[in-house]
């Protein structure tokens, strides 16, 4: 059982990703600007950039292992195992109320799977996704934006009979993206089961992110290579004086090799 409580290991990912469809993820609300697009995707404030939130990805992976898991009968939108074992996670919260290191492995143990590693109302994540920003070359950003048009579907018929119209801002394909994934206190048996399967999915482009996807949007791809770094008691030193510059990276067939 690996905890927070003290340092075991740190797996970090990096790499590109690349959209193969449109992507749209709605920043949400509307422009009141009647120059702008009705429905635009997230973007920084700062420089008006747009970007995949880590969480977004993070929220298309949990469904991805939830759906090769299904047998954990956890599915974090409908009913996770938090809530189905809300009871005997208070008795454990009164039971351990002074003794806080217990407690956290008490109710780490009655977790399924994968709210052990991504995290559920009780326990922190083990994995950690920054948001994705657009990659730069030669002083050039690596995204172009479009505009698609959309049909809203009639609210009383619940068809699209009477066509509302609307308009929505995507990113366009092959724009790219900086991927930073972090595992922290990973057991092994999670290398295997959720790590490797998860940098695979990536590398296939099945993925889907964002808003659309049943219209065929967005589809995201791990591109070029693979970057890994495994950190662990024996080079922490030079990971904490010289950051990843002190460590050496694994290509992802080595790292894959030692967990056969
Ligand atoms: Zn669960």
């Amino acid at each position: 059982m690996l905890l927070f409580d003290k340092f075991e290991n740190r797996y970090i990912i990096k790499g590109v990703i690349t959209n193969l469809n449109p992507i749209h993820i709605g920043a949400g609300g509307s422009s009141f600007n009647p120059l702008e697009v009705d429905n635009r995707i997230v973007r920084y404030a700062s420089t008006n950039e747009p970007y995949i939130p880590g969480s977004s990805l993070k929220g298309v992976l949990r469904s991805f292992i939830e759906q090769v898991y299904p047998k954990e009968h956890c599915w974090v939108t409908i009913e996770s195992c938090c809530k189905k074992k809300e009871n005997e996670i208070k008795n454990i919260k009164d039971e351990y109320s002074k003794k806080p290191d217990e407690y956290a492995k008490k109710v780490y143990s009655l977790l399924c799977d994968i709210c052990k590693v991504f995290g559920s109302q009780e326990t922190a994540s083990k994995i950690y996704i920054s948001d994705l920003r657009v990659r730069e070359e030669n002083g050039k950003k690596l995204y172009k934006l479009g505009v698609r048009d959309g049909v809203g579907i009639d609210r009383d018929t619940g068809t699209a009979a009477n066509r509302v119209k609307y308009d929505f801002e995507v990113i366009e394909p092959g724009a790219q993206f900086d991927l930073y994934m972090v595992f922290e206190n990973l057991e092994d048996e999670y290398v295997k089961s959720f790590l490797i399967p998860i940098v695979e999915v990536l590398k296939s482009g099945e993925l889907k992110i964002g808003g659309k996807t049943s219209r065929g949007l967005g589809r995201i791809m791990l591109t070029e290579k693979v970057d890994i770094y495994r950190i662990t008691k024996d080079n922490i030193k030079d990971y904490l004086e010289k950051g990843l510059n002190g460590i050496k990276s694994l290509s992802w067939s080595d790292f894959k090799k030692q967990f056969e």
